[in-house]
């Protein structure tokens, strides 16, 4: 007897199963034989079963802000952090919850249930700290929301900068964050990735830094944050993001660089939709990419996930909590377009995204957290190019989204009565 059974799944990998849940944990996967009761079952022939999508860089605390109080008229992300400034000085810790739970709405829908949002520490107030503490207490249900404490102004450019983030890690935050291109010097630079992490490491934290998002090739706070990695003996529970300056660095400085990130065992999250619209921005033609080197570092066994940074924000106009349109611009701007790229940019956002946030219990295996995503897709591939609906959402046994199969309707003479964009209907 089981709570649920999810019927005929195929898994990313290809296999065919029968998925079977008991309270918020998988019991089975396998062949489950008729007659075997459940409360509910949900037939999941010729669709594709996934573990949740996750998100490892987001700012729920600006997100569904866009316009307020007026739009990025440059597209820089300069103008963006500007309009923040001002953004944050008017937003209620109210009406900051309410928007995020929204977004949240969103995220179930599409069938992501883990996050790793960045929140601003800059303002004395601490309203946005407030506000996603109270947002994470409140769908701790069903979404796993990791709060990451984030000196948006840096760590030392205010005179409470650092005092803040700390205050911020002691009220609840989960993960020590960082800007150090944003900071006034290279030195101070430098010296605030020692600075925070010393404070994860000292604190037992995960350390996750916005590092060198810019066009400057000589921007290598990477190099520093790789180092600290090592001397602390970090590994995984440390993320660089963004690592935009990448793109623009020569390749003789690269090949020393890659080892040294190899070598510490952080981690990477690019945000390709937020890089391919904010990089480049001062560039005439050839106009750069901005985005980092996503297969390099994978071929040098680097984990790199993808992140969806910002939705309807200052920084981004678009976006709907959909990982499968943040894999599908990192396929292509990072030209991932062989079967085991595509392939790879599905496991980005699902399996190596729930390995850099270091979450237990993920996954498809008997034991599991019962928490997947049924697509109406065949494999992970049609996935990504359909962006496929998500039918079912299960968070922790729990159905907590459906959606009907949306197939067109076609009033064509001699041809089918309806297609759906699977290349086998
Ligand atoms: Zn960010």
């Amino acid at each position: 007897m089981f709570d649920l059974i999810v019927k005929g799944a195929t898994l990313p990998d290809g296999s065919l199963v029968d998925i079977g849940i008991r309270g918020d944990r998988i019991a089975e996967v396998g062949s489950i034989p008729e007659g075997v009761e459940a409360v509910r079952v949900i037939d999941a022939s010729g669709d594709l079963v996934c573990a949740p999508f996750v998100d490892p860089h987001f700012h729920m605390d600006a997100t569904l802000s866009y316009g307020v109080p007026r739009v990025n008229a440059s597209g820089t992300l300069l103008e963006g952090i500007s309009l923040w400034g001002e953004l944050r000085e008017i937003a209620t810790v109210d009406e900051m919850v309410e928007r995020a739970l929204r977004y949240c709405d969103w995220a179930v829908s599409m069938g992501l249930l883990a996050i790793r949002t960045h929140v601003d520490t800059t303002p004395d107030h601490f309203r946005g700290v407030e506000a996603m503490l109270e947002v994470r207490r409140q769908v701790e249900p069903y979404i796993d929301l990791q709060i990451c404490a984030f000196p948006q102004d840096g760590l030392y450019r205010r005179r409470t900068g650092r005092e803040n983030l700390v205050r911020a890690l002691d009220m609840g935050c989960d993960v020590v964050g960082g800007i150090p291109h944003f900071e006034r010097t290279m030195e101070a630079g430098a010296e605030s990735v020692r600075d925070v992490a010393r404070i994860a490491a000292d604190r037992g934290l995960m350390l996750d830094i916005h590092c060198d998002e810019t066009d400057d090739p000589m921007s290598r706070h990477v190099e520093t944050l790789a180092a600290e990695v090592t001397r602390h003996g970090l590994g995984a529970r440390a993320a660089g993001s963004h690592l935009t300056s990448m793109h623009s660095m020569d390749n003789y400085y690269v090949s020393k660089l890659l080892p040294l990130l190899a070598e510490s065992g952080m981690t990477v999250i690019p945000n390709p939709l937020i890089n391919i619209t904010l990089q480049g921005r001062h560039d005439s033609f050839p106009k750069r990419r901005g985005l980092t080197r996503v297969k390099e570092m994978q071929e040098m066994g680097i984990t790199v996930g993808w992140g969806q940074d910002c939705t309807l924000d200052p920084w981004y106009s678009l976006g709907r909590a959909c990982m499968l349109d943040v894999a599908f611009m990192g396929l292509h701007v990072a030209q991932m377009t062989h079967p085991d790229e595509m392939a790879r940019c599905f496991r980005m956002v699902t399996e190596d995204n729930a390995r850099i946030l270091g979450r237990d219990g993920y996954g498809l295996g008997i034991g599991d957290r019962a928490s997947l995503v049924v697509l109406d897709a065949a494999d992970a591939i049609e996935a990504l190019r359909l962006r496929a609906d998500r039918l079912f959402v299960i968070s922790r046994g729990k159905v907590v989204s459906e959606r009907a199969r949306n197939d067109a309707h076609l009033r064509l003479p001699g041809r089918p009565d309806k297609t759906s964009c699977r290349r086998e209907n």
